[in-house]
């Protein structure tokens, strides 16, 4: 599969983009960074997006990308979600203040509305396109939920946000053809503390979630927050760990 990272880091400015993944350029995954860095067209390719959580750096592009299905010929935009973030999306965002509830009003193009927001239970795989999509818990103080994703006779697991967790590294070790792990180191080692305060991780724990993962693939650190972008790249290095690697703002074929 074709990863496409559109945005890697926690934190953002003229350089360096928040959370949005794009996997064989239909599929995103987290919508920090989508609208901003894809064309009208490329953005009409995006089938359905999977939202790990409601922190806006998450979903900074998202109400933009359904706003933009208005003026493409593209069927509605497929939302995914763990049910409870869901619920602080419908609530909170597409409340018709903060944007409009757009699963409600008809595009002029397609007759149909420009997106369908469908809630998961996680632990439960659902299937779309052929690729199976699995939501599991993780630890972020606010309801989040990581994915695993099953594409081509492939699988690639992301955390999204997360603190030390356990239950989505049991689910990943089921499978024997992993091919990465996007998992996330968001502070340096001297703010230890600051990562437990906010459940993220640090290289240190970055380092003890390694020994979880029986996976001999590629596990990348993501989220990292910009001003510390240096101190984290070069204590990821200092794991020894060779699956241990900071994700770039790049495409990559697994
Ligand atoms: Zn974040
Ligand atoms: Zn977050």
């Amino acid at each position: 599969m074709r990863l496409k990272v559109l945005g890697a880091y926690g934190s953002s400015d003229a350089e360096h983009n928040l959370t949005g993944y794009l996997l064989d350029d239909w599929l995103a995954v987290d919508a920090g960074t989508l609208t901003s860095k894809l064309s009208f067209a490329q953005q009409a390719r995006v089938q359905a997006v999977y939202i790990t959580h409601s922190h806006a750096d998450h979903i900074r592009d998202l109400p933009h990308l359904i706003h933009n299905r208005f003026s493409q010929n593209a069927p509605p935009l497929i939302l995914y979600a763990a049910r409870h973030v869901m619920d602080i999306l419908c609530k909170n965002v597409f409340n018709g203040l903060v944007w409009p509830d757009f699963s409600t009003i008809a595009s002029p193009q397609t007759g149909k509305p420009v997106v369908e927001y469908r809630a998961l239970l996680p632990g439960r795989k659902t299937t779309f396109n052929g690729v199976g999509l699995t939501p599991v818990h993780v630890d972020h103080q606010i309801p989040a939920a990581g994915v695993i994703v099953e594409m081509n006779g492939q699988t690639i697991t992301f955390t999204g946000d997360t603190g030390p967790t356990s239950e989505i590294w049991k689910r990943t070790n089921k499978f024997g053809n992993v091919v990465a792990v996007v998992t996330e180191a968001s502070f340096p080692n001297d703010q230890q503390s600051l990562a437990d305060e906010t459940a993220h991780l640090s290289p240190n724990t970055f380092g003890e979630e390694l020994k979880k993962i029986d996976a001999d693939a590629p596990i990348y650190a993501s989220h990292r927050k910009v001003p510390f972008e240096r101190d984290i790249e070069s204590q990821i290095r200092n794991l020894r760990d060779r699956r241990a690697r900071v994700l770039l703002e790049k495409n990559y074929t697994l």
